[in-house]
């Protein structure tokens, strides 16, 4: 049998968590997922000035929107655990300082007594021969313990032959030599774990069997293979995805990736869109486009994700959320463009129903943001016309006929959209007019602006009397023209 697998995503809330951060928290969720193993979070939130409660919220509730859910480590008794399940690194500093204290008592770290002037002479005498600075070792062989009141560093011995390997999934084997690395800080002088030494104690405790992370880590990977070896640990498999570009190709900015993940969620992006999106980010299968969660669980291969940079495209993020507004049951994206509307201060108590709203914006639209903006007019008076679409359609020309359909519209019996059609197309033949050279200026007339749905729906949904009452408004602008008209004359 072999072990199960584990993976984990350990994000620093320093930041708010953004797209390249999430694609990491898939393509770890995906592994775990299509291997029958387990996803951990792991909160590496050690540098208590620097991490936010704001940062952390965006984390969870970004996770949650998308549904990337993580389990439990089995026991539900790992220090630093919360009943949730999440490990925080800063409710685990005894872990770290019992692992600090064995790497001194294995002679696998050593006190640091080097003062900063030291340590800069170091430096620049490394510069000066050409070399990287690096720490020289004045302290490793010395085996000096601090006095009372001494607070030295603590560094890792790392081996001074040899190479570490590493057998990347995705860049393939990695080979680094031990004389590039020197002896890192493991302790600050007040004691605190650093960075490297806190993700190998941990990955050990979670039984992580696979580290699948930004390759900004990867020059990390052959310190914590060291560290990993000096505590007796075997070291787990590494993926280091590559990072995500913006559409020019630079590196991403807050304008491209979305300060945070929610902000896509906020723009009226679906989860499901989001991550399909993601896995083809740096990812395919054949020409496959459009990815289930459960088909990404059945196809997706770490050991594919291309090695070389992905460039975001939002027009594809746009085509794919359109997509699946269309496959999207109604009820459910009213229920989205209920709390988008509630979020811009609209009023939807009143009719027309959003289920059928939605059920008809759902296929015209590409965020429920745009559906918002434009179902608002059912909902509210607009303060303005759209000045361009005013200006080309509101003309005298059409001053007659729009009277004549709000005397059809008026004297409907039924407001249905097949009577509401035939009354309109009835006007249109009557002044040989086209169709459309009513039913547009009839469109901005009673929503403001020159996109909506098919008139006749549009006037159904908008109801008899508020139709009739825009239409009477924009009679009389129209006809505020005729005399402006006359008067220039
Ligand atoms: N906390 C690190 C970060 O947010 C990730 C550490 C890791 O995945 O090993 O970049």
């Amino acid at each position: 049998m072999t072990a199960e697998v584990i993976t984990r995503f350990a994000p620093s809330p320093t930041g708010f968590l953004h797209i390249g951060g999430i694609r990491t928290a898939l393509f770890s969720w995906l592994y775990a997922r299509r291997h029958n193993g387990r996803f951990m979070l792991r909160i590496e939130d050690t540098d208590r000035a620097r991490s936010t409660e704001a940062a952390l919220e965006v984390i969870l509730d970004g996770m949650a929107w998308l549904g990337l859910a993580h389990d439990g480590d089995g026991s539900g008794n790992m220090a630093g655990m919360d009943d949730k399940g999440i490990v925080y690194q800063s409710r685990r500093m005894q872990v770290y300082q019992d692992a600090i204290r064995k790497l001194l008592e294995r002679e696998r770290a050593y006190h640091c007594f080097c003062s900063r002037e030291e340590l800069e002479a170091m430096r620049k005498e490394a510069m000066s021969r050409g070399e990287k600075p690096r720490y020289n070792g004045t302290c490793r062989e010395r085996g000096r313990q601090p006095a009372a009141g001494e607070t030295p560093v603590v560094r890792f011995k790392n081996p001074i032959d040899g190479d570490v390997i590493i057998d990347d999934l995705i860049q393939g084997p990695v080979v680094i030599g031990n004389r590039e690395l020197d002896d890192l800080i493991i302790a600050r002088s007040d004691g605190s774990p650093t960075y490297n030494l806190t993700v190998v104690v941990d990955d050990a405790a979670m039984g992580v069997t696979h580290v699948i992370r930004g390759d900004d880590h990867l020059n990390n990977t052959p310190r914590q293979i060291n560290i990993f070896d000096a505590l007796g640990y075997d070291a787990p498999t590494y993926a280091h995805i590559p990072l995500i570009l913006d559409p020019d190709g630079k590196k991403l900015s807050k304008r491209h990736g979305a300060a945070s993940v929610l902000d896509y969620r906020d723009q009226g992006y679906l989860p499901e869109a989001l991550l399909n999106y993601l896995v083809r980010l740096g990812w395919s299968h054949g020409d496959q486009e459009i990815f289930s969660a459960a088909e990404m669980i059945e196809l997706f291969d770490i050991g594919q994700v291309n090695k070389a940079a992905a460039a975001l495209n939002p027009d594809k993020l746009a085509w794919l959320n359109q997509h699946y507004l269309r496959e999207g049951r109604a009820e459910r994206i009213a229920c989205l463009l209920k709390t988008t509307l509630v979020r811009l201060g609209v009023d939807v108590s009143g009719p027309p129903d959003l289920k059928e709203v939605a059920g008809i914006q759902k296929e015209r639209v590409k965020t429920i943001t745009e559906m918002a903006g434009q179902s608002r007019f059912l909902y509210e008076e607009f303060a303005e016309y759209d000045q361009t679409a005013a200006k080309k359609h509101l003309r005298p020309v059409v001053f007659e006929a729009l009277q004549q359909v709000r005397e059809a519209l008026a004297g409907l019996d039924a407001w249905e959209r097949e009577a509401i059609h035939a009354a309109v197309n009835a006007v249109a033949e009557q002044q040989a007019m086209k169709f459309g050279k009513i039913a547009q200026p009839l469109r901005v007339a009673v929503t403001g602006s020159a996109v909506s749905p098919s008139i006749d729906i549009t006037l159904e949904l908008l109801g008899r009397d508020r139709t009739l009452a825009r239409l009477g408004r924009a009679l009389e602008l129209i006809q505020r023209r005729v005399d402006a008209r006359a008067m220039d004359s």
